[in-house]
């Protein structure tokens, strides 16, 4: 490509490439990173070049807007300009040094507090214009920052910011980044090392296929690398994100693709009978007509199965919405045409119920099924594994048991996975190489924009169910306190005595317990609060005090599967008053006389997690209460948060919430997986560009499949690079 207007030389090509395959060099190959920056950069996902490039500030400092002293409010995050009137440096400890500066503008005094930075007094000298942001404290009669960003913008030698060297361009732009940053890092480091990177490879070839970015108007790559970290404006640096943005849906979806093809390669996908006898039978075997939602979703469903291509379709739809029967039906064509069907469930309480209430309906419908679980019994699971294997059993209902190497499936057309945000990506990709070509029905509760259903599946339909067939008496939800915790219990007591029952849930198992099975909400919204119940203790201390008398039952996942079906059948016979778990019960189980719950420390959880659970109340014919203890105090985050579930029962809703206050990779669960993080987009807000990404990655893998024209190739090698390694790891898992 033309450079300044004419053609580069093929020295000047030769660097280029150099400076481009330089992006994949390891960071220690830059200048100031030695052993413990580079562990520390490695703790923030940061192995290579590009990594450190792509790693994004998460908020800009913008010198070029300013409040003067007198209106800089108390409590506000602020950037002021002033002259430095007086510096004092103090050492009140041993190994404490603090600078203390006041600064001075038309309209009043801020004093600056440095923290273990003596170096800092040198570069304030007295008569010195300097810009400093942060939060406005008040102490000692006067308006105070602690520890602000700090840019000396005149009247000193150096006439850099705080980050030092290197940066001249930043304090000519007034815009400082703030990068993520962890223990071992500071910011300035940060911006300094970003900077040194930039020097090195910030004039790099683009792997987009230049009529891609015509097309969407975007950056040139170098552009939008230099642009996101030190912008010449807040505009030119969202545009320079979100041209990094696309690049990275669209590697994600190049990926998706390229081992759908892989995968595929020579494999005639299942076209499914969706007009047989099993299907009429089944559907006569119900004891209520399905709603015309259930009915939208099923005619989707068998529409896909009949064509000759892989199914790959989501089921989304809030808990009770009849999710199970509809999936019951896809099966029943499934046997229609011989093929046979896994259903997947997270839990094996789970997979017990499917098998309870679907077998009856398929026995009726002349179609065989058994279970395979983790509590399945050596001799049975022999029996079943074989039948399996043989093709003589049509349905398999189960757990993670189903992905064990000896459950070889004769002829799997089709693959159901409930839940399936509770599986990760190795899991789904696991079970679907049992059935090479078989179609895949994945269903969830906790509703998924588009754009996020895009970037896990690559290639995904959708179908919604939104009504309840059942209304059920329907949920109260309570936010409170740890004080009144009273109140809860007055009502489990007065459940108990009208013969209902109630759950009680804990984040964690029992004291021992690190948290890593907790849902990852962010520290920002929630409590900081160090009191985490846990449900063994919980039991004890329940049956001892405030509900003595009532038969406290407890199940966490630490129990064996078979402990757990023993715990929940006695909770469902009545056997047992009160449930203490963890999230355990989360999914899909079905006791319709537990009417009140409990939910403790419950700013420790997702919101998706927690409508969930309490899905499992007000399923019968009385209304159910909901309780959610939380420390945080009322107008804090994590108290907002909550609040959302008292006032509304739209999983949706709270589901995009919840995609907006916590990453996108830990709504998911990616993070557990390793590997696929998103560095720079979030899907709530780049939802467009997904749908962009998609299509676009759609197109080019249309049209050459194996990446391998001249104009793709880049591209293709850069998808690869990215997340092809992922990919092969969670294969050979
Ligand atoms: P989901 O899996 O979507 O959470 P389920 O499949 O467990 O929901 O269904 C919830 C309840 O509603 C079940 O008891 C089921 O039998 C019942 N149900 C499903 N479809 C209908 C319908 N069309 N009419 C009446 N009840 C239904
Ligand atoms: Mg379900």
């Amino acid at each position: 490509m033309a450079q300044g207007g004419r053609v580069p030389t093929i020295a000047e090509v030769g660097e280029r490439l150099g400076r481009t395959s330089a992006l994949a060099d390891d960071v220690s190959h830059l200048r100031y990173v030695s052993g413990q920056r580079r562990e520390a950069l490695e703790r923030l996902g940061i192995r290579r070049v590009r990594d450190l490039l792509l790693h994004v500030p998460h908020r800009y400092l913008d010198f070029s807007c300013v409040a003067p002293i007198s209106h800089a409010d108390v409590g506000q995050e602020v950037t002021v300009v002033g002259t430095v009137d007086r510096v004092k440096s103090k050492r009140p400890r041993p190994n404490l040094q603090i600078v203390e500066a006041y600064v001075l503008d038309q309209t009043g005094v801020m004093q600056a507090t440095f923290f273990r930075q003596p170096w800092i007094a040198d570069r304030l000298k007295v008569g010195t214009s300097v810009a400093l942001s942060g939060r406005v404290e008040f102490a000692y009669g006067f308006k105070q920052m602690k520890a602000p960003f700090l840019e000396v913008l005149e009247g000193s030698g150096e006439g850099g910011d705080s980050s030092g060297e290197g940066e001249g361009r930043s304090s000519r732009a007034r815009i400082l980044p703030v990068h993520p940053v962890g223990e071992g890092i500071s910011a300035s480091w940060m911006r300094r090392i970003v900077s040194c990177a930039l020097a090195d490879a910030g004039d790099v070839c683009d792997f987009l296929p230049p009529e891609l970015v015509a097309g969407h108007g975007l950056m040139s790559l170098s552009r939008a690398l230099r642009e996101v970290h030190f912008p010449s404006s807040l505009a030119t640096a969202e545009e320079a994100r979100r041209r990094l943005a696309y690049d990275e849906l669209l590697c994600l979806q190049i990926t998706l693709l390229s081992r759908q093809h892989l995968e595929l390669g020579g494999i005639t996908p299942f076209s499914h009978v969706v007009d047989g006898p099993r299907l009429a039978a089944f559907r006569g075997s119900l004891p209520f007509s399905l709603t015309r939602e259930q009915e939208a979703a099923l005619s989707d469903i068998l529409r896909d199965m009949a064509a000759p291509h892989v199914m790959n379709r989501l089921l989304l739809g809030d808990v009770g919405t009849g999710k199970t029967v509809v999936a019951g039906a896809a099966i029943a064509a499934a046997a229609d045409g011989g093929a046979q069907s896994a259903m997947m469930a997270p839990t094996s309480v789970l997979a017990a119920q499917y098998a309870q209430k679907l077998g009856p309906l398929l026995d009726a419908a002349g179609v065989s099924w058994q279970l395979i679980t983790g509590a399945t019994p050596t001799e049975e699971r022999r029996r079943a594994v074989a039948g399996v294997a043989s093709g003589e059993v049509s349905v398999t209902f189960g757990t993670t048991a189903l992905l064990s190497d000896d459950v070889a499936f004769a002829r799997l057309g089709l693959v159901v996975i409930d839940e399936q945000h509770r599986f990760g990506v190795d899991q789904r990709a696991a079970l679907r190489r049992k059935g090479p070509g078989a179609d895949l029905l994945a269903m969830t509760a906790t509703p998924i924009p588009r754009s996020l259903a895009l970037t896990i599946y690559g290639d995904v339909s959708c179908s919604r169910i939104s009504q309840r067939p059942n209304l059920g008496a329907g949920v109260t939800t309570k936010v409170i306190p740890p004080e009144r915790l009273d109140l809860a219990y007055g009502a489990i007591l007065e459940a108990h005595e009208q013969g209902h029952q109630a759950y009680v849930v804990c984040p964690l198992v029992d004291d021992a317990d690190d948290g890593s099975e907790l849902d990852d909400v962010p520290e920002g919204v929630r409590s900081s609060a160090k009191t985490v119940h846990s449900a063994s203790t919980t039991q004890a201390r329940l049956a001892r005090g405030p509900l003595k008398g009532l038969s406290v039952g407890l199940v966490t996942g630490r129990l064996s599967a078979a402990d757990k079906d023993r715990v929940m059948d006695d909770f469902r016979s009545g056997a047992i008053d009160v449930l203490v778990s963890t999230t355990v019960i989360e999914v899909g189980v079905d006791v319709p006389n537990a009417t009140v719950m409990l939910v403790l420390d419950s700013d420790r959880f997702g919101l998706a997690t927690l409508h969930q659970l309490r899905g499992r109340v007000g399923r019968g014919d009385c209304a159910g209460t909901v309780f959610l203890e939380c420390a945080a105090k009322r107008g804090s985050t994590a108290r907002k948060r909550l609040s959302a579930l008292e006032s509304t029962s739209d999983g949706l809703e709270l589901a995009e919430l919840d995609l907006k206050l916590r990453h996108e990779g830990e709504v998911l669960g990616y993070r557990q997986h390793g590997g696929v993080s998103l560095r720079v987009s979030d899907l709530a807000v780049d939802g467009d560009l997904a749908q962009a990404a998609h299509e676009d990655a759609r197109r080019v893998a249309d049209a050459d499949p194996e990446l391998s024209a001249p104009g793709d190739l880049a591209l293709g090698i850069e998808a690869q690079d990215r997340f092809g390694g992922y990919f092969e790891e969670v294969e050979r898992a």
